[in-house]
């Protein structure tokens, strides 16, 4: 089947009414890069009928600024959809979504009190609410999220548990540039020489999780290690580096439990988020002969 492209509400329910069963949901801003490739190859690996969104939400950006010059590019992005072989893709104006200010709203407490949560005040009520508006649109079977927006995936599937909202969301693994920077289509805000330094930011959190490797498990000290790697480079600034238990989202103090390491940088006016995954390990038994 060829790929439909819909802008209205009543246009995905109408296509999708006869291939309930196996929906796999891939929502995205557009911009379309490898990270959403791979989304969209998970759920093709697990639903029949694979969808995709393609919205720049207003209502998660807290600066008018960066919603202006979020990038857009519808055309293109249908190409990449239709090569990577989506069935339909959903593209609404922003008066479908929202044709008055909605009253309503998703609010996922506790999760979002620390890193993007404490800096980007109402993003991830924005986030959740939209997400939430998808999932009653297409009602899915399965639902796609990159990990390399972990505080989102941890947003997103909480509400789900906590609503009982019957939508499997499905984790993917972030997907990097050969250099280690994690693919965003912010990236390619960046100058040439802003691009040549981003990577520094993926650097860091892996000589992170060395000294977790090495036996490190003092937070002070995993993140010191981290930040003297962004810190020598000028033109970075670090907005916040923390280290956070995975599983709630709050600082540690010891990694003594699975942990996530995540940093928001600034490269001139573009905001690059990255994070890790830290493993306590097992403490070595020295064995006396
Ligand atoms: P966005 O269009 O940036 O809102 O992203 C849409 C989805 O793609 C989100 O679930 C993101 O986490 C995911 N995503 C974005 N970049 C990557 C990446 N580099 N690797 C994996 N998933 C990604």
């Amino acid at each position: 089947m060829s790929i439909e492209v819909v802008h209205s509400i009543a246009a995905v329910r109408e296509k999708l009414a006869p291939r309930r069963g196996s929906v796999g949901l891939v929502p995205t801003m557009g911009a379309l890069h490898r990270g959403h490739l791979r989304l969209i190859e998970e759920a093709r690996a697990r639903d029949r009928t694979v969808t995709a969104s393609i919205f720049v939400n207003p209502i998660q950006f807290n600066q008018p600024e960066d919603y202006a010059r979020y990038p857009r590019t519808l055309e293109g992005d249908v190409a990449v959809c239709e090569s990577a072989g989506v069935d339909l893709v959903f593209a609404p104006p922003v008066e479908e979504m929202y044709p008055v200010p909605p009253a309503t709203s998703v609010e996922v407490a506790t999760l979002t009190e620390h890193l993007c949560g404490a800096r980007r005040p109402g993003h991830f009520r924005g986030v959740a609410t939209v997400v939430m508006k998808l999932f009653e649109i297409f009602q899915p079977d399965r639902a796609y999220f990159g990990e390399k927006d972990a505080q989102q995936l941890a947003v997103i599937e909480r509400m789900v548990r906590d609503l009982n909202v019957p939508v499997e969301i499905i984790r993917v693994p972030t997907v990097r540039e050969a250099d280690g920077l994690a693919i965003s289509s912010r990236n390619q805000l960046l100058s040439a020489e802003e691009r040549r330094i981003a990577p520094l930011l993926f650097a860091a959190l892996e000589a992170a999780a060395g000294a977790v490797a090495a036996g490190e498990r003092d937070a002070a000290a995993i993140k010191r290690t981290a930040a003297a790697l962004v810190e020598r480079e000028p033109r970075i600034r670090v907005e916040y580096l923390e280290l956070v238990d995975a599983a709630g989202l709050q600082p540690l103090a010891l990694l003594d439990r699975p942990g996530l390491l995540a940093a928001a940088i600034w490269l001139g006016t573009t905001r690059l988020i990255d994070n890790v995954r830290l493993e306590p390990r097992q403490k070595s038994h020295k064995v006396v002969s």
